[in-house]
């Protein structure tokens, strides 16, 4: 399988055939600006020292700041967090947002760290970079397994080292330490505006049976709401498998089970699944929400769902994109359907510049017409273009940091 990074730029070759934007600024968008890759050794809770790989790349900032998370993950390397980096990139500019694109991670399980070994590896993650880090210069916010605290022990050390005390280097805090209201449903709740948005277009039934995979952040809440708005939720899925329910399952439920056992496994309102099956389900829609490459060449001509929105980012390999394609399986691109959450941290980054604090109703008020407006920006530039939705999004993208550059 080739690297996020190869994905990503196979990605941009397909849009330069059905749009000239002129070789020099494709030659550009093939490189972040920096790459950087520190070491960052950690004390661990018996007194041994473990070093640990760190990466921030810099892609591009024509629209604006760097913008983009810091994954914690074993298998995190430099070519994962390139593709993240260009990824948001174009997610910034189609969600029309002043911020450009970046990306971080560590090479770590943090399941494997203590709580005092997490903390102490976050902030020597900060004192590598903080130089160049800033509000006007480069602004990392969570993504997997990275939560509001560990943005609060980030914003503690970078405030510590630069005396800056804006907050507004981190996004994704824990309200009380300059969060805004409504960043944790953030992704999910955008994810369902653009969803709402493109429905009737999609020709997808007002009522929706929907298998989601990931069972985090992006994909529990993401359930939550679409059951709050009249779909149901009929499989779901975890790094260990799944549950299905052909009339819907309970979600509330479903939660308490997963607290308590640790798992999904063996909940009583479903059956277990696997994470193939789930991707296999006859639904809807079908949401993966978890990691990248899970639906590829060996798996995307098994896909029963009538659509894609894709919650995670980079789930669909382009060979898998094309076989999605021929089978006029319509799938709404990450850089529009999870551009809510780089959208909210946005909304948290002008509060703290502002020294504002908006509720979570104003926060949404604003979300709401940004996604309806990115989500049928796009669908005109694909039909504009006779493509999909992920080239129109492209597309749109690109020509408005080609304006800026
Ligand atoms: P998370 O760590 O909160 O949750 C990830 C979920 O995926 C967990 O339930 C985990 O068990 C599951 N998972 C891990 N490996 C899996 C596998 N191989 N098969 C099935 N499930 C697996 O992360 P998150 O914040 O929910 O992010 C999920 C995705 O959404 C990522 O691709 C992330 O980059 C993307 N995303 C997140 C945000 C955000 O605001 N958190 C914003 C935009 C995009």
């Amino acid at each position: 399988m080739q690297n996020p990074f190869q994905n990503a730029m196979a990605q941009l070759d397909k849009i330069t055939k059905i749009k000239d934007f002129g070789e020099d600024f494709i030659l550009k968008l093939r490189q972040p600006d920096r790459d950087i890759r520190i070491s960052i050794p950690v004390k661990m809770d018996d007194g041994s020292i473990k070093i640990f790989d760190g990466y921030r790349v810099e892609y591009n900032n024509a629209l604006g700041p760097y913008k983009g998370g810091i994954r914690y993950h074993k298998d995190t390397e430099v070519n994962e967090v390139k593709a993240l980096a260009f990824w948001m990139t174009l997610k910034c500019a189609v969600a029309g947002i002043p911020m450009g694109g970046g990306k971080g991670g560590i090479t770590v399980d943090p399941k494997e760290l203590s709580k005092a070994e997490l903390e102490r590896l976050s902030r020597g993650w900060v004192r590598k970079l903080s130089d160049i880090l800033g509000p006007r210069k480069d602004v990392p916010a969570p993504d997997v397994n990275t939560t509001p605290e560990i943005m609060a022990w980030m914003s503690d050390e970078y405030a510590k080292i630069t005396k800056d005390e804006t907050r507004a280097t981190f996004t994704g805090k824990p309200l009380d330490k300059g969060g805004s209201a409504g960043r944790e449903k953030a992704t999910g709740l955008g994810g369902f505006y653009v969803f709402d948005s493109l429905r009737e277009e999609l020709g997808l039934p007002d009522k929706c049976k929907i298998a989601v995979q990931g069972f985090g952040n992006v994909g529990l809440n993401a359930a939550k709401i679409f059951i709050e708005n009249g779909h149901s939720v009929v499989a779901i899925s975890d790094s260990k498998g799944g549950i299905y329910n052909e009339q819907g399952l309970d979600i509330e439920k479903l939660s308490e089970h997963k607290k308590k056992t640790g798992s999904l496994s063996d909940f009583e309102g479903g059956k277990n699944i696997t994470n193939e099956e789930l991707l296999e389900t006859k639904c809807d829609l079908l949401v993966p929400a978890a990691f990248e490459n899970v639906i590829n060449d060996k798996n995307a001509h098994k896909i029963a769902s009538s659509a894609i929105l894709e919650l995670a980012n980079g789930p669909i390999t382009p060979e898998a994109d094309e076989i999605l394609f021929e089978k006029s399986i319509p799938v709404i691109p990450d850089i529009l359907a999870n551009s809510g959450g780089v959208t909210v941290s946005y909304f948290e980054w002008d509060q703290n510049l502002k020294g504002e604090q908006w509720s979570e109703k104003e926060v949404y008020g604003k979300l709401l017409p940004m996604m309806n407006d990115a989500a049928k920006k796009t669908y005109k530039k694909a039909k504009e273009y006779s493509t999909d939705l992920r080239r129109g999004a492209f597309i749109l993208a690109l020509e408005r940091i080609q304006e800026k550059m």
